[in-house]
């Protein structure tokens, strides 16, 4: 099969295959291909009736719902670029997102809408509103998933089903071309104020191909959701490889390891991929079995750190090995993944375990401080080279010129690579704590702290320290029912690792902070961290 240009000529294949084949299937709903072609034509429709014009944005605020499927392929069959955004952001941090990508028309729920997005888009070019009844959502009544009553339909918004339902087609001459914007993914933040990758349409073919023949499904492969969509990596690992596969999605709203457990059952997935901290979710959960993965042929983890010992206790209690893979927003999310039938080493050293080995036409460095190429096994950081990195940042050429030199990637992550081409992250260059001089990556020490069987979530960071400049502080939370005191966890990881590197602070947390895309919040911790020290002085 020759790759598609776009996951719209994905589509057209796929319906001209499979028409009646089930494409999404959302509690108690289902939608085919051919469906779910007639209902974003009409979506397109819509868009290019009110004046959508190609290249215009089209913002995303919804979870993984058939609604957020329908948006996205109804606004690239319009011609325009699709803006995803977190729908738990806060009115200032959509405003944001508004200012900076103008789009001319936003898909939310209703409840959204009506709660403060009006208010956010009032003064902003968004002319058009599509809102997704949040009963609708509720289509099984699941009190874990969803409680909203319904509300009122808006004057200034109309809803998107029925538009999806109205019938249409979609406006010609507008099928996007390969070096067409497909998304605005704005960058978590962690770093800074968020900026806008532009991801095109071959960006996200590439990978979306790449997933397609690199995993070994079966043919006509069911996908479960577990990252969110509106995340680079349910985009294009989930939603885009599915769609390029002709699979089925399987969506359940948000994460909630429960109802996970219980699609796992019902749909019998052949691979899914999410953060590491929803495996460690699934792993804590009372009602896991090894029979709610026995329909798996891959599991992936990507996006954020991935503990050896997390591996290890999948593996040993339910089954499916976990597939580490790395990426980032500005790589449209992977660049380097466990190739089928191999298992990622671990580097004796550090305990790191390798995240992959780069992608065929992808090109991985390691750099030091002047951009010379380090020898195997050193450290530094971690360039990207390749078709999936984006060509720069929305309205940026400040960050694109200093992110994209050359127009490769430079990641920000310290990394090495051994000699057979396995590439390992050893953190953030921005993380590293500086303990009297000695460099403490906090993954390797939290990579420790996860062989604890008492520890669910891990994260160190530094805190400022009048003797060492900085020292080592851990947070943690528990298992469900599992007891360790603070003593005891710092007293394991000065059993384990050197004198400068062990926590000298541990504080135990009922839960960490987390991002939409479940990566713990290392920052958010560090501020704490930071308010407790000055407090405490
Ligand atoms: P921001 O760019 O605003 O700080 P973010 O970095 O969280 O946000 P993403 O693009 O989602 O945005 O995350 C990419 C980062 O996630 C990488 O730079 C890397 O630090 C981390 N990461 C991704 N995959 C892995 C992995 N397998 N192992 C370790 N770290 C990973």
């Amino acid at each position: 099969v020759a790759p598609a240009d776009s996951l719209v000529h994905a589509l057209r294949r796929a319906v001209a295959e499979a028409p009646g084949r089930t494409f999404l299937a959302y509690f108690d709903g289902r939608l085919t291909y051919r469906e779910v072609d007639e209902l974003s034509d009409s979506v397109a429709a819509h868009l290019a009736a009110r004046g959508l014009e190609p290249g215009d944005r089209v913002a995303v605020l919804l979870q993984n719902s058939p609604h957020f499927v329908l948006a996205v392929l109804g606004a690239w069959k319009a011609g325009a670029t699709v803006v995803p955004v977190n729908p738990m952001y806060k009115s200032a941090e959509v405003a944001h997102v508004l200012r900076d990508a103008e789009p001319a028309a936003l898909v939310c729920s209703d409840r959204a809408w009506e709660s403060y997005l009006r208010d956010t888009a009032a003064g902003s070019p968004v002319r058009t509103v599509l809102t997704a009844c949040e009963r609708d959502l509720q289509t099984r009544d699941d009190p874990r998933v969803l409680s909203f009553a319904r509300l009122p339909e808006a004057p200034d918004a109309d809803d998107l089903v029925t538009v999806a339902r109205r019938g249409g087609t979609a406006p010609g001459g507008r099928a996007p071309r390969p070096d067409d914007i497909a998304l605005i993914s704005y960058t978590s933040g962690t770093s800074g104020t968020p900026k806008g990758a532009t991801n095109t349409h071959r960006n996200i073919m590439y990978n979306a191909e790449r997933q397609r023949t690199g995993l070994r499904l079966p043919e006509a492969p069911v996908y479960y959701a577990l990252a969110p969509l509106f995340h680079i990596t349910g985009m294009v690992c989930e939603f885009g490889a599915c769609l390029n596969s002709t699979g089925t999605l399987v969506l359940t709203y948000r994460f909630a390891a429960g109802v996970v457990l219980d699609a796992f059952a019902e749909h019998r997935p052949h691979y899914t991929v999410g953060p590491s901290t929803a495996f460690m979710a699934l792993a804590a959960h009372p009602d896991v079995t090894p029979d709610h993965f026995a329909s798996f042929r891959a599991v992936s983890s990507g996006g954020a750190p991935l503990p050896p010992a997390l591996v290890e206790k999948f593996r040993a209690g339910f089954g499916p090995y976990i597939r580490n893979g790395y990426g980032l927003t500005e790589c449209t999310a992977p660049c380097a993944s466990v190739p089928p039938h191999l298992e990622a080493p671990v580097d004796p050293r550090s305990g790191t375990l390798a995240v992959g080995v780069p992608g065929p036409d992808t090109v991985v460095r390691i750099v030091d401080d002047t951009g010379a190429e380090v020898p195997f096994g050193e450290q530094g950081e971690i360039v990207v080279g390749g078709p999936q990195v984006v060509p720069g940042y929305w309205r940026r050429p400040d960050a694109t010129a200093e992110t994209f030199p050359g127009g490769e990637l430079r990641t920000g992550d310290i990394g090495f690579m051994d000699e057979h081409g396995w590439l390992y992250v050893v953190d953030r260059k921005k993380d590293m704590i500086n303990a009297s001089g000695f460099k403490v990556w906090p993954r390797e020490v939290e990579d420790v702290l996860y062989t604890h069987p008492a520890v669910r979530e891990a994260a160190v960071v530094g805190v400022p320290d009048g003797y060492r400049g900085e020292t080592v502080r851990a947070y943690i939370s528990l298992r469900p029912g599992a007891a360790a005191d603070p003593d005891e966890l710092a007293v394991y990881c000065e059993e384990r690792l050197a004198a400068y590197k062990y926590p000298r602070q541990v504080e135990i947390l009922p839960d960490l902070p987390k991002t939409a895309s479940g990566k713990i919040l290392r920052r958010e911790l560090r501020s704490r961290a930071h308010d407790d020290n000055d407090a405490g002085q």
